[in-house]
């Protein structure tokens, strides 16, 4: 690192301690609970393996203590391998932590480890527990001086043995840089796994190649080859670049699946394999400091820290189905089902869809009780065997017609219409047959009328006739044409059939009975005289002045259509 860069590194660590003693002083006084939890990582905030590790630990911890204040701190050794910029982070941590009295300093791997080793008074009340991963040895948890020393060691058996499990290659790629003394321990470790050995897979090492060698070189595999990525820090040329960057250009070149053994390699284009996880160790992590906070002791189960890890993508790239994995496989890059993708919009979809179902529902029973009703008044008002009005139906269409004659001074007849010796129909012919007889009068009847007329069944061989805006003489008309229409009717049996129309014109002021008793009489007048004929109700108007007003006297007599009756039956032409 240049000096200039450096000093200046410096000045700001002292300023930024400075700012800061003044602030934990303040803190220190406000804050009387002391389960301060340091996490120091070796590497930068954005390394895969520090977001790993910190999302493990702190989902442990804020599942159990909601009380446990989580500070991170960040060595960034990548950057800054320098003793001086060391010590200055070393001041740092000490003044900004003096009066916060942490409880736990956990380390994230080996270079924060190295650094805690080397200062060893730093934040002397807290519980140091140190997390690293090796290559050689077996995973167990240490105490040296007083220091929780856990070592995960790799597990490249299983990892190996899972990779040729699913790839079942016949020649095996290993790329691995040694310029960093962990990177020939590592492959020392690899090349002596038992799964290894025992296979005849044939394994090529390739050792310290450039990158840009590298790419090619894994573009022209022959068939039935798989890469093992053990790790490169280094484009080989003199750049560092993280393993994430190497593994990611190898892997799209390549043309043969690239298994690993570090889950935080994972995205970069791999496929997967038995990895170890930064989040599984820091979930122990997490569990270790739950341990040191609450006196307890901490027993270390090391295939907690790994898991099968592959990517979707890569999955179907080199066409392995998924039933081939193993139980608990975590799986990445999943597209999100259609049901995920749309979530929202299937709820809106669904909600609408039922509010229109809901309203469809409302309207369609509106509408079918709307039809019955209709059906049912048109049956209750409808005579089932003519198919005319009934005389429920109308009752109040004369009652209207007799209000408007009152308001109006409007004329309206009424006609009761009978058959002639009907009995004889039935007892002739039969029922049937009358039956039909009547269906056809009504049809004629009906046929006959204005449209603003209305008949109706009366009852038996009755039928009644209203007709509004009718005075007598024209009612005698209308009398006479229903009349004339039956006996024109096609014979029964050789017989015609006739009908009597009794006719009364409406009197203002008189109630139904009456009108309807004037038909009824004019019509048995009609029977009288000898059937076949139509008689009205003649009324007579006698109009005597009076003091309020005028009032109309009626004096109702008989008359038939075509002779004048008298109330005592004799007849004049
Ligand atoms: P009139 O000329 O005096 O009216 O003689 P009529 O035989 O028509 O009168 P009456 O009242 O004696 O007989 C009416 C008959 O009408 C009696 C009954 O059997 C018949 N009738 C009433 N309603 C129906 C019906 O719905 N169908 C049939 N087939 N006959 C009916
Ligand atoms: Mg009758
Ligand atoms: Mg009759």
């Amino acid at each position: 690192m240049p000096a200039k860069r450096l000093a200046s590194t410096l000045v700001i660590f002292q300023l930024l301690a400075l700012s800061l003693s003044g602030t934990a002083a303040f803190a220190g006084q406000d804050d009387d609970n002391p389960r301060v939890v340091v996490m120091l990582h070796s590497h930068h905030a954005n390394m895969p393996w520090s977001q790993a590790f910190n999302r493990g630990t702190r989902k442990i911890l804020q599942e159990n203590d909601k009380n446990i204040v989580l500070y991170d701190e960040y060595i960034d050794t990548g950057r800054f391998s320098d003793t001086h910029y060391y010590k200055a982070f070393y001041q740092y941590l000490q003044v900004k932590y003096s009066q916060r009295n942490p409880r736990v300093l956990l380390a994230d791997s080996q270079p924060a480890h190295a650094f805690l080793e080397q200062y060893p008074d730093l934040m002397p009340g807290a519980q140091r527990i140190v997390f690293q991963t090796d290559e050689q040895g077996t995973s167990r948890k240490q105490e040296v001086d007083g220091s929780w020393n856990i070592n995960i060691i790799s597990d490249f058996h299983q990892s190996v043995e899972e990779m040729l499990r699913l790839a079942e290659p016949r020649n095996l790629y290993v790329i691995v840089g040694t310029m960093e003394p962990a990177g020939e321990k590592r492959l020392i470790a690899f090349r002596s796994n038992q799964a290894l050995t025992d296979s005849d897979v044939r394994v090529h090492y390739l050792i310290n190649i450039p990158l840009q060698e590298l790419n090619v070189m894994v573009s022209q595999l022959p068939p039935d080859s798989a890469i093992y990525y053990l790790l490169m820090f280094s484009d080989m040329r003199g750049n560092y670049m993280t393993p994430y960057q190497i593994v990611q250009s190898i892997a799209q070149n390549a043309n043969a699946p690239v298994f690993s053994h570090w889950q935080s390699l994972m995205g970069s284009g791999i496929l997967g394999g038995y990895m170890i996880s930064g989040e599984r160790i820091g979930a122990l992590a997490g569990r270790s400091v739950l341990s040191a906070m609450n006196g307890g002791n901490f027993r270390l189960r090391p295939e907690d820290a790994f898991n099968y890890y592959y990517d979707w993508r890569q999955l179907n790239r080199w066409g392995i189905a998924e039933k081939r994995l193993m139980p608990g496989t975590d799986i990445i890059n999943r597209p999100a089902s259609l049901l995920d993708r749309y979530q929202v919009s299937f709820i809106v979809a669904a909600v609408i869809g039922l509010i229109i179902l809901l309203f469809s529902f409302l309207i369609y029973r509106h509408l079918l009780i709307r039809n019955i009703r209709k059906a049912s008044m048109r049956i209750a008002n409808t005579d089932s065997l003519t198919g005319l009005n009934n005389r429920r139906a109308i009752l109040p269409l004369i009652n209207k017609e007799m209000a408007r004659c009152n308001r109006f001074h409007t004329h309206a007849c009424l006609l009761i219409v009978d058959v002639d010796h009907f009995k004889m129909v039935n007892d002739n012919f039969g029922h049937l047959t009358g039956d039909q007889v009547l269906r056809d009068i009504a049809e004629q009847l009906a046929a006959c009328l204005r449209v603003a007329d209305t008949v109706a069944r009366w009852g038996g061989e009755e039928f009644i006739v209203l007709a509004p805006a009718t005075d007598i003489d024209q009612g005698r008309e209308i009398g006479e044409k229903l009349r004339k229409a039956i006996e024109a009717m096609s014979q029964v049996h050789g017989k015609t059939t006739t009908i009597s129309v009794g006719v009364a014109a409406y009197i203002e002021g008189e109630t139904f009975n009456s009108w309807c008793d004037r038909a009824d009489d004019a019509l048995y007048k009609a029977k009288e005289s000898g059937r076949n004929q139509v008689v009205i109700s003649d009324i007579k108007y006698s109009v005597i002045p009076q003091e309020q007003g005028i009032e109309r006297q009626v004096d109702a007599g008989i008359y038939a259509a075509d002779q004048t009756v008298k109330d005592d039956g004799s007849g004049e032409i």
